[in-house]
């Protein structure tokens, strides 16, 4: 049994509190901070919660106060592509000021281990695939910008106070806890596999394909579809690697292998046994063509093992619970 205290941040949203399950199974000790903007109470797994924002210092102050935090994990950013483009500020102030009131409170308190949750949006349109960690940095939208700006934040504390980071550049997290009692919930839906679900569930009539004239063999957005618990299981190394003093660094999830909007849908097709209708629609704003990880560099350095490469027993576990909420 591990007994480090970990403060999870935004762990009552969808990847947040799949981590608060996977701590508290590793016999971690946990305290959420969450605001419930976007998470859910009944996501929460367990742990001491709560409810508060990143952004408020004298809240942070009587966190760390409180409690013998060992390490942070942030999970709570505004994260939808084509929101950041129409609201840009709202996720400069949640993402970028709110994080560095954040990193003040773990800078006063003495607190120096950081897992930060960032994003394949930072590299804007590759010029080359799969995307290495050492791809530039051109954010195509300002959610990526958000993500870059914390990255670049993070180096400068690493040299001005020692605070060691590890930041997790996810692809497209999907997929739901293997106990169905998890899964992925965001009011309103954006999500291209969830929306999908929603069809077969006979919740929506339709998913809409944003864009058909992209450069890709059937002219729809390409990613690299990546299971929540892989995401989570990358956490658990990254952790153990900063509390046995390992040095600050950059990872890519995810599983290698791009899939076009069309071949998911298809793929759920065949696994619903629902007809699924489509719209196609014009391009969604900010989307690159094609996100394509390499992960080579975590599971060289960290040893990561992803456990659901396979799109299908991804769509498996989101399926499952899709099928469970709209009972
Ligand atoms: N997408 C789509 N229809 C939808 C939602 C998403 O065609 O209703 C596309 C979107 O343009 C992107 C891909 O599906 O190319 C994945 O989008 P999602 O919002 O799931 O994740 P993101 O890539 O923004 O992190």
């Amino acid at each position: 049994m591990k007994n480090e205290t970990i403060l999870v941040v935004g762990g009552a949203g969808y990847i947040g509190s799949h981590m608060v399950k996977d701590l508290l199974e590793t016999g971690h000790k946990v305290v959420i901070l969450d605001d419930l903007s976007t998470g859910h109470r009944d996501l929460i797994p367990g742990g001491n919660f709560i409810e508060g924002g990143l952004g408020d210092a004298a809240l942070l102050d009587r966190i760390f106060t409180s409690n013998r935090i060992d390490a942070v994990m942030h999970f709570a950013a505004f994260a939808l592509v084509g929101e950041s483009v129409e609201q840009p500020l709202k996720y400069y102030q949640n993402n970028v000021s709110a994080t560095t009131e954040l990193l003040s409170a773990m800078v006063r308190h003495d607190v120096k281990r950081f897992i930060f949750s960032s994003t394949a949006a930072v590299y804007g349109e590759p010029l080359e695939i799969p995307i290495t960690e050492n791809h530039p940095c051109n954010p195509t939208n300002p959610y990526g910008a958000s993500k870059i700006a914390v990255e670049r934040m993070l180096q400068d504390c690493d040299s001005a106070y020692g605070l060691r980071y590890i930041s997790l550049r996810y692809f497209n997290a999907s997929g739901a806890h293997e106990s169905s009692q998890i899964g992925e919930k965001h009011q309103p839906e954006t999500h291209l596999i969830p929306l999908i679900l929603k069809v077969a569930t006979n919740e929506n009539k339709n998913v809409k394909i944003f864009g058909t004239d992209y450069p890709t063999p059937d002219g729809t957005c390409i990613r690299d579809y990546i299971h929540v618990s892989d995401l989570t299981q990358a956490h658990l190394l990254s952790l153990s690697a900063l509390m046995e003093g390992g040095k600050s660094v950059v990872y890519n999830l995810g599983n290698s292998r791009g899939y076009s909007v069309r071949e998911v849908i298809e793929l759920a097709r065949k696994m619903t046994g629902h007809r699924i209708p489509v719209v196609e629609t014009d391009r969604r704003q900010g989307d690159p063509a094609t996100l394509i990880a390499s992960s080579d560099k975590i599971k060289r350095e960290l040893g990561w093992k992803p456990q659901y490469e396979d799109l299908e027993k991804i769509i498996q576990t989101a399926w499952m619970w899709h099928q469970k909420e709209a009972k």
